[in-house]
């Protein structure tokens, strides 16, 4: 689909694809829709992904025997339960370099503190510290999950998965009535609700020992007990998350969008896993898919995009073919590969215009966004990718029929973001932001269009596989 035009034009989804391709795009929607319901943290979204590539016959990288290994072949390995690489060897020499989809799977959320159970006012509450770059006034009276897991003293690791389903409870962290918020109506809106405010109400049904002090919190701490057995101290070794207990929804009139908990950056992570497993045959070049973690507060710690995570499976990839492979081999390696970082970015806000250039913004239903840059302020903390690499990147959609379009997350200095390009361009690896455009970003409840979505995965797809 060369352009004709001499001008820059976006092509709506709608307009360009036949009726039997809308129909694929809603039902991929479907499967990215069950997803998501199940996928409400970093620990559940690799599980699932683990299941999906088991299924496909992807196996741990650590067990493999036979070496060299053969082109088709499917690797995995994980890292501290919250981030993976998957693997597709292609028939071109590793040497060659590969082409990677770079994804993050931890989205913004409410975070319990390491000690944070206590009782004022017979209610037992949870202390939290939120997670990522929310918008606090956000938070309270939604109803809420909570996930994760918790390492008891002896030891031992369980889960803790409470909202889910139907009959479980679901917890909430409260707000004024207006009737008495006329000073909280005062403050700023970065301080409507404050970090300390967002406590979570766990319990009030004192226990019977009239005599005893805080009587409600004895009572969670032994419920807790018999339904775990954990202590209060357990608390010191937990990974508990609160997240919106809403349905993934079909969103309008005409379902043309998602509604649901996550979609950044679980809609490019999904995209991508499917883009990967749907590979047709063997590809001509290694293909990776990486989901990590810790995006939403700076790529930090052993599983974010920081980590030597990456790098180290792509030295052990390469020692599948040669062991005396040296670090040297891995660089050269990174530095001929070519890379997506498939994160969302902003889509332009009807209600909002003025934070946006219209001109430089995406539209919903316009199809992948690509994002030449992000950062703030003067380009500061940007990946910038060059001009040969973006070019390479267009054509190849220009050539395979992709809808895209160009992004970028408001006006110069009204606000700016980062995504984990900027930390893989520095191993050498050409790379530049690809994803859907997504509305109410890192609220409860964010919104893309099923187009968008679709248009991603069908733009990962001809990356995998064509990018040369
Ligand atoms: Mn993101
Ligand atoms: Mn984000």
């Amino acid at each position: 689909m060369k352009k004709t035009t001499l001008l820059y034009t976006r092509t709506n989804c709608y307009d360009q694809w036949n009726d039997r391709k809308i129909k694929d795009a809603f039902s991929f929607a479907e499967s990215y829709k069950q997803f998501l319901s199940q996928g409400k943290t970093e620990r559940l979204v690799v599980e699932e992904g683990i299941q999906l590539l088991q299924q496909a016959g992807f196996i741990p990288l650590s067990r493999i025997i036979d070496r060299p290994v053969k082109a088709g072949q499917k690797l995995y390995e994980v890292n501290h339960h919250k981030s993976l690489v998957a693997v597709v060897v292609g028939k071109r020499p590793l040497q060659e370099g590969m082409n990677m989809i770079l994804t993050h799977i931890d989205s913004p959320r409410i975070d319990l503190k390491v000690n944070p159970l206590y009782e004022d006012s017979q209610i037992a509450l949870l202390k939290t510290q939120y997670y990522g770059g929310i918008k606090k006034y956000q938070w309270p009276t939604i109803p809420l999950e909570l996930h994760g897991v918790v390492t008891l003293q002896n030891g031992k690791t369980i889960r803790v998965n409470i909202g889910d389903n139907k009959d479980d409870p679901i917890f909430v962290i409260t707000d004024l009535l207006p009737h008495a918020a006329g000073k909280q109506m005062e403050r700023k809106a970065s301080e409507i609700v404050q970090g300390e405010e967002l406590n979570i109400m766990v319990g009030s049904i004192p226990v019977k020992n009239k005599k005893g002090k805080e009587r409600v919190k004895q009572a969670i701490v032994e419920h807790l007990y018999k339904k775990y057995g954990m202590i209060e101290e357990d608390f010191v070794s937990a990974e508990i998350e609160a997240v919106p207990a809403f349905e993934v929804r079909d969103l309008g009139f005409d379902r043309s969008f998602i509604g649901g908990y996550g979609h950044d950056d679980r809609s490019s992570s999904y995209a991508a896993l499917r883009a990967l497993l749907d590979i047709k045959g063997i590809p001509e070049r290694t293909t990776l898919l990486f989901w990590s973690d810790k995006e939403e507060v700076g790529s930090y710690g052993a599983t974010g995009a920081q980590s030597n995570f990456l790098y180290h499976v792509i030295g052990n990839v390469l020692r599948l073919f040669d062991p005396a492979a040296l670090d040297t081999t891995t660089r050269d390696l990174l530095s001929s590969s070519y890379a997506l970082s498939g994160d969302v970015d902003a889509a332009f806000d009807p209600d909002y215009k003025d934070v946006h250039d219209e001109r430089n913004t995406a539209q919903l239903n316009h199809g992948v966004t690509i994002t030449k840059y992000t950062g703030v302020r003067g380009k500061y903390g940007a990946n910038d990718a060059d001009a040969e690499y973006v070019g390479k990147v267009r054509k190849l959609f220009h050539e395979n029929g992709i809808v895209w379009q160009t992004g970028l997350i408001s006006k110069v200095d009204v606000g700016g973001g980062g995504t984990i390009a900027l930390y893989l361009a520095a191993l050498g690896i050409h790379i530049v932001d690809c994803g859907p455009a997504v509305l109410s970003m890192h609220s409860p409840f964010e919104v893309i269009s099923k187009a968008d979505l679709f248009a991603t995965y069908e733009a990962y797809q001809v990356f995998f596989e064509k990018m040369k």
